[in-house]
């Protein structure tokens, strides 16, 4: 399976830096980010790393696919999914992004602004 060592992602699916797993397949992983912005927020990764969803989509759309899946999962497993969620990835820098290892944030439990950044 790809890992890097230095990749924060990569150590959580490794074992080594402790999340409370809220779904998981063979292919990803899901856990609570650690700085909530809504009452449900949830980060799906692939357990391979891959540096953002552009990478997913290039290398595997099969499992870009199942993580979207997996997205609508858990929002149906925490019970949110009738409610309305808001699926977020964010690509580069400039796009907002910190961790470079894929990840999608489900955010649920609140209203969601229309503001898009
Ligand atoms: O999309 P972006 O890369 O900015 O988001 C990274 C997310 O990963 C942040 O919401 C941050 O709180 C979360 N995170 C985490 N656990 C870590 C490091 C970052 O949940 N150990």
């Amino acid at each position: 399976m790809a890992s890097d060592a230095d990749c924060v992602f990569c150590r959580i699916v490794a074992g080594g830096i402790p999340a409370e797993v809220v779904r998981e397949t063979e292919r990803t992983l899901a856990f609570p980010d650690v700085s909530p912005q809504a009452p449900v927020h949830v980060l799906v990764i692939p357990k391979d790393h891959r540096a953002d969803l552009d990478a997913v989509v290039a290398d595997d759309p099969e499992l870009a696919g199942e993580l979207l899946r997996e997205c609508a999962a858990v929002a149906d497993h925490l019970g949110v999914r009738e409610a309305g969620y808001r699926v977020v990835t964010n690509i580069g820098a400039q796009g907002g992004q910190g961790v470079f290892h894929c990840h999608l944030h489900v955010l649920a439990g609140r209203q969601m602004s229309d503001a898009l950044g």
